[in-house]
C-alpha cells in the first residue's frame, strides 16, 4: 500500500491501494467518539480510473472466458480467507458501526458463507433449452452486464457487500464497490483478501467517499452498466432517477417499517422473544426491524407489560464488553435523528413505556448510545409509526380482528418484512398472503438464509437479492435460435 499507516485506509483502484493525503475523511468509533483512522476520499477522477480498470478486466479473455469452475474456485478461496480472517473483519465493523462483537463476528462468517454459496451457484446454474415451435433449437444464455456498481449502507456492511460482490462476480461482471462513508474498512479488507485469493486486478475496485460526490460519479459514469443499491428510500429514488435516464437496470433494497403481529392464541413467551430480538438486535438498525408491533386487544396489556419488562432489562453497553446486548447507534447525527423521532412521538400523544433517553451510565457518555424504547398510545398514522426511525424504538398498537389488523399493517409506504405469531395455521397462511411485504416470518422473526430471495414490496425496493437467482440479477438473458434445417427460413418461405 502507498503512504499508508495504521491510522489510514486507502481505496483500491486497478488492484492497487491508493492513499489521497490531500483528501481524507474520518472513520469514527460511535462507542467512544474517537477517530479510528483516516480514509482516502475517492473523487470523480478515482471513480473514472476504477471504472476504466473494471472495464479492461471484464473484457479481458482471461476473465470473460474463464470456465465457471475456475471462477468458482476463486470465490471459494475468498470465502476461506474471509473465514480465516473473520475476527479482523468483525473488529473493523465493530469499530465503525458499534454493533456488539457477537453480531459482528456472526456477520463476518455469514459474509464468507455467501461467497461459498455463490461459488456453488456459479458452477451449477445452467443455461436453458426452451421449447421450440419449429425445426430449430432455441436457448437462453445468460451474460454479465459488464461493470456493476454496488453501493452499500453502514448497518450490516459485511453481509450486504458479500451479497452483492459474490453473485456479481459469479455472474462474470467486474464490480466497483462503494461502501458507506461510515463503514468503509470492511470493503477495503475484502478487496485485499480477494486479490490475495487470486481475483485478477480490476475485477473488484473499492471507492471510499460520500454519496453526493463519489456515489453520484459512479452512478452517472457511462461505462457502469448496472447499479445494485442498498440504503435509504430517498437515496434509492434518486439513484433510480439517474438510472432511468441512462436506461440501465437497478436493484434497490431500501427502507422498512415492518409490522410484527401477535394474535391472542400465540405462544406469548416465544412471541415476546421474537419481538425483542426483532427490534432491538443491532440497536434497531436493521432494514427488517419489526418496528410496528400490533397486538390483539384481548392480550394487549399482558403482552405490552412483558415487553416493557424485557426492554428495561436489556444491557446497553460497549460493543466489545461481554454481555452487552445493544451497542451504540452508528453515529452521533443518527442518534440526534432518533431522539427527534421520540420527541415528535411525545408531541403527538405517545407514551414512553420504556427507555426514550440516553443511558445514564458514566462509561457510555462519550458514545452515541440510546436506550431500548417502547412507545404506546399512538395511532397508525403517527410520524413515529409511519417513518423509518432505524433505531431501538418500538411502537405498539392494539388491533381488533384480522381485517382490522391487515388494514393497519398494510397502511404503510413500506413493504419489506412482517412477522406473525399465532397457533392457527389457517390464519397464519391467510394473513401471510394478505400482507404486502416481500418477506413474512411465521412464529419466528429475522430468520434469514442466503438461499431465500430477499427484497421488498412498495417503497422498500425493486428486485430480489440472494437465492440462486441472485446471480441472474447481475446477468442479462440472450435468446438464441439455431436452425436445424436451413430451408425453413424465412418461415414457410413466404417471401422466398
Ligand atoms: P443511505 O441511503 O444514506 O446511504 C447508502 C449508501 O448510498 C452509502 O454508501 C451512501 O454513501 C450512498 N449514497 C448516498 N447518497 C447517494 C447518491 N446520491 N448517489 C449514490 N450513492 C449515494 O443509507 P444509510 O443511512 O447508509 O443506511 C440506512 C438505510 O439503509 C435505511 O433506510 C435502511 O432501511 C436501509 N437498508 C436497507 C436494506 C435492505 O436490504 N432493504 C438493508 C440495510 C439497510
Amino acid at each position: 500500500m502507498q503512504d499508508q499507516s495504521d491510522q489510514t485506509r486507502a481505496l483500491w483502484v486497478d488492484g492497487v491501494s491508493v492513499f489521497t493525503p490531500a483528501r481524507t475523511f474520518d472513520s469514527v468509533n460511535p462507542a467512544t467518539g474517537e477517530v479510528n483512522w483516516q480514509v482516502a476520499f475517492a473523487t470523480a477522477e478515482h471513480v473514472a480510473a476504477a471504472v476504466a480498470s473494471a472495464k479492461r478486466a471484464v473484457n479481458d479473455p482471461a476473465w470473460r472466458k474463464m470456465l465457471p469452475h475456475v471462477r468458482a474456485g476463486i470465490l471459494m478461496r475468498i470465502a476461506d480467507a474471509m473465514t480465516a480472517r473473520a475476527d479482523e473483519f468483525a473488529r473493523l465493523q465493530m469499530l465503525e458501526n458499534g454493533k456488539v462483537w457477537s453480531e459482528c463476528r456472526a456477520q463476518a462468517l455469514s459474509a464468507a458463507s455467501t461467497f461459498r454459496f455463490y461459488a456453488s451457484a456459479c458452477e451449477t446454474l445452467g443455461s436453458e433449452v426452451t421449447p421450440s415451435r419449429g425445426n430449430y433449437l432455441s436457448m437462453t444464455a445468460y451474460e454479465p452486464y459488464g461493470v456493476v456498481a454496488a453501493i452499500t449502507p453502514w448497518n450490516s456492511p459485511l453481509t450486504m457487500e458479500a451479497q452483492k460482490v459474490a453473485p456479481a462476480l459469479a455472474a462474470g461482471n467486474a464490480v466497483i464497490l462503494k461502501p458507506s462513508e461510515v463503514t468503509p474498512s470492511g470493503a477495503l479488507l475484502l478487496a485485499q483478501v480477494a486479490f490475495e485469493a487470486g481475483l485478477p486486478k480490476g475485477l473488484l475496485n473499492v471507492v471510499t467517499g460520500d454519496g453526493r460526490e463519489t456515489g453520484t460519479a459512479l452512478v452517472e459514469h457511462p461505462d457502469v452498466r448496472m447499479v445494485s443499491f442498498t440504503g435509504g428510500t430517498a437515496t434509492g429514488r434518486s439513484i433510480a432517477g439517474i438510472a432511468a435516464q441512462r436506461l440501465i437496470p437497478v436493484a434497490l433494497e431500501l427502507g422498512g417499517k415492518s409490522p410484527h403481529i401477535i394474535f391472542e392464541d400465540a405462544n406469548i413467551d416465544a412471541a415476546i422473544n421474537g419481538v425483542v430480538d426483532g427490534i432491538f438486535e443491532g440497536s434497531g438498525q436493521s432494514c427488517v426491524a419489526g418496528s410496528r408491533l400490533f397486538v390483539q386487544r384481548s392480550i394487549y396489556d399482558k403482552a405490552v407489560g412483558l415487553l416493557v419488562e424485557r426492554a428495561r432489562a436489556l444491557r446497553v453497553g460497549l460493543p466489545d464488553v461481554a454481555g452487552s446486548q445493544l451497542g451504540p447507534l452508528a453515529g452521533f447525527a443518527h442518534r440526534d435523528r432518533v431522539e427527534r423521532f421520540v420527541s415528535i412521538a411525545r408531541e403527538e400523544g405517545g407514551q414512553i413505556l420504556a427507555g426514550g433517553r440516553r443511558p445514564p451510565e458514566a462509561a457510555l457518555q462519550a458514545g452515541a448510545f440510546f436506550e431500548p424504547t417502547v412507545i404506546g398510545g399512538l395511532s397508525n398514522s403517527a410520524t413515529a409509526v409511519q417513518q423509518e426511525i432505524f433505531g431501538p424504538v418500538l411502537c405498539v398498537l392494539p388491533f381488533g380482528d384480522e381485517d382490522d389488523l391487515i388494514a393497519q399493517a398494510n397502511d404503510s409506504a413500506f413493504g419489506l418484512a412482517s412477522g406473525i405469531w399465532t397457533a392457527n395455521y389457517q390464519r397464519a397462511w391467510r394473513v401471510a398472503r394478505a400482507l404486502e411485504t416481500g418477506l413474512v416470518w411465521i412464529n419466528t422473526y429475522k430468520q434469514l438464509s442466503i438461499a431465500t430471495p430477499f427484497g421488498g414490496f412498495k417503497d422498500s425496493g425493486i428486485g430480489r437479492e440472494k437465492g440462486v437467482n441472485g446471480v441472474r440479477l447481475y446477468q442479462q438473458s440472450k435468446g438464441i435460435y439455431w436452425s436445424m434445417d436451413e430451408k425453413n427460413f424465412p418461415s414457410d418461405g413466404a417471401l422466398a
